[in-house]
């Protein structure tokens, strides 16, 4: 009998987990024969979440994780995988804009067995703030003309993969998440499956702008170290301007002899400089702050309670 793990990230979800968890019993009536295993990760919520995944629990297809604090979305995904104990595994989110109707078809290409995961991406961005959908477009733009990891436009989080995919997943073991280009780059047989964008069941976004920015600058770190070469790139392009100008200035003197003038050019020139040269300094800075977080060697979440210990 083959079994299904569901990993559900949840943060401050309370409106919408136990609807889930009712049209998850709802979609297992399709399946003939298989066992499912829902796991619940609770990401440090401070609503009634935790409370809430307790009672689930009692079903015996539920089991929750629950963090110390939030660790972010990637971490839970993280902490999910890692307790899985399915033969596939899906990751869900907990608002139902991850169609639950998708599971059969998504199991039955894997059962096929030509595609080690069934991937889903949304080719409508509907109800979507229109400059989140603009920069989300550029992001990706950006990201796949710097990095040799393909990052599919519109991808979810949403998939269901095969042990063995789960495994070399979690056989990245890397502080800095970012998933998209983790499954990318860990490589297998993908199918995309493509559906319009699904509002969210209750409750509201968690990612502002700003939270979705960061987390785009993390990714570019994660994924490229193109931004790495732009230091080179302007010292190359400046050696050459200033060469050019040393020719300019001294053949200038030798016509025209030299009168002292010129100084807001020099400052501006030095002000652009000067701002260039900060600027490859931050990027430096960033990846030298993912480094140090790497080699500190933390643990990617830490759980406080899970459901072996309500059980007791
Ligand atoms: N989530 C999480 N930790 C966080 C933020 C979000 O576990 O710090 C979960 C959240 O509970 C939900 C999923 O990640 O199940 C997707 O979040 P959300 O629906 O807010 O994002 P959106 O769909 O708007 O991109
Ligand atoms: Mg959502």
């Amino acid at each position: 009998m083959k079994k299904i793990s569901l990993v559900v990230p949840c943060y401050n979800e309370e409106e919408v987990i136990e609807l889930f968890y009712k049209e998850i019993q709802k979609v297992k009536k399709d399946f003939d024969n298989v066992l499912f295993e829902i796991i619940f990760v609770n990401d440090g919520s401070s609503d009634n979440t935790l409370k809430l995944m307790r009672e689930l629990s009692k079903n015996d297809d539920v089991r929750y994780i629950s963090f110390s604090r939030n660790f972010g979305k990637e971490a839970a995904m993280y902490a999910g995988l890692e307790a899985s104990t399915g033969d596939y595994v899906a990751i869900m989110d907990a608002d139902l804009q991850d169609p639950p109707a998708l599971l059969k078809e998504m199991y039955e290409i894997l059962e096929s067995g030509e595609y080690d995961s069934v991937a889903t991406r949304r080719v409508s961005r509907k109800g979507e703030p229109l400059i989140r959908s603009f920069f989300a477009r550029k992001y990706y733009k950006l990201i796949n003309k710097i990095s040799k990891t393909e990052i599919v436009d519109g991808a979810r989080d949403f998939r269901l993969m095969t042990r063995k995919m789960v495994n070399s997943v979690l056989s990245l073991k890397e502080y800095n998440r970012f998933s998209k280009g983790i499954f990318s780059w860990v490589g297998y047989r993908t199918k995309w499956l493509e559906y319009e964008n699904v509002e969210r069941a209750a409750g509201k976004t968690k990612w502002s702008f700003f939270k979705l920015f960061l987390y785009s600058l993390e990714s570019i770190v994660a994924f490229s170290t193109a931004p790495l070469s732009i230091a080179s790139v302007f010292g190359i392009l400046f050696c050459f301007i200033a060469f050019i100008i040393i020719i300019l200035i001294i053949v200038r003197t030798l016509i025209f002899g030299d009168p002292t003038s010129g100084w807001p050019s020099m400052a501006c020139i030095m002000f652009l400089i000067g701002g260039v040269q900060l600027l490859c300094t931050g990027i430096i800075g960033q990846y030298l702050s993912k480094t140090y977080l790497e080699i500190k060697k933390r643990p990617i979440y830490i759980v406080a309670e899970t459901d072996e210990d309500y059980k007791d």
